[in-house]
């Protein structure tokens, strides 16, 4: 890695969204541990993370376990299950985590997610759309 801080991740949920996320920051060297409540699920990344654990983001001991808490950054990338991402999000805001990153479904999820104190909160489809309109617009179709 070229003199870039090296962070340590934790990424939970490991679907498109969250296992891109893992991948790419694996790849630039970063620490990474990867976590999904299913199991086969998480063996998909035994190359590509750091660390991997089974484990359901709602367990608060679960959680506390795998000392979460020293982690710089955590990003919430669970999809459907709208209240796991929240209860998960609420936990790791509570456990004092300064950079909580989640993945939001729609505008009600994003309300209670900046109501808890998300630190960012994130639209992919929303923000990918808007980037390649940019692109699109100044031209720079291949940049992307
Ligand atoms: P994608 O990123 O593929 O679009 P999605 O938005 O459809 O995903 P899901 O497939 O619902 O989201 O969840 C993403 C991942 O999060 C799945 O691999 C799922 O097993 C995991 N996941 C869901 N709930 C929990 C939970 N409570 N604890 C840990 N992992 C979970």
């Amino acid at each position: 890695m070229a003199k870039r801080e090296k962070k340590q991740f934790a990424v939970i949920g490991l679907g498109r969204f969250g296992g891109s996320i893992c991948r790419e920051l694996y790849s630039m060297g970063h620490e990474v541990l990867a976590i999904d409540k299913n199991a086969d699920k998480v063996n998909e990344f035994t190359a590509t993370a750091t660390h991997t654990v089974v484990a359901e983001a709602t367990d608060e001991k679960a959680l506390t376990s795998l000392g979460i808490r020293n982690f710089d950054y955590v990003i919430v990338c669970i999809g459907e299950d709208i209240q796991a991402s929240i209860l998960a999000t609420l936990l790791l805001k509570e456990m004092d985590i300064k950079n909580v990153w989640v993945k939001a479904q729609n505008h009600y999820h994003h309300k209670v997610l900046d109501k808890i104190g998300a630190d960012r909160i994130i639209h992919p489809e929303y923000e990918m759309g808007m980037r390649i309109a940019q692109s699109l617009s100044s031209e720079k179709v291949v940049d992307f």
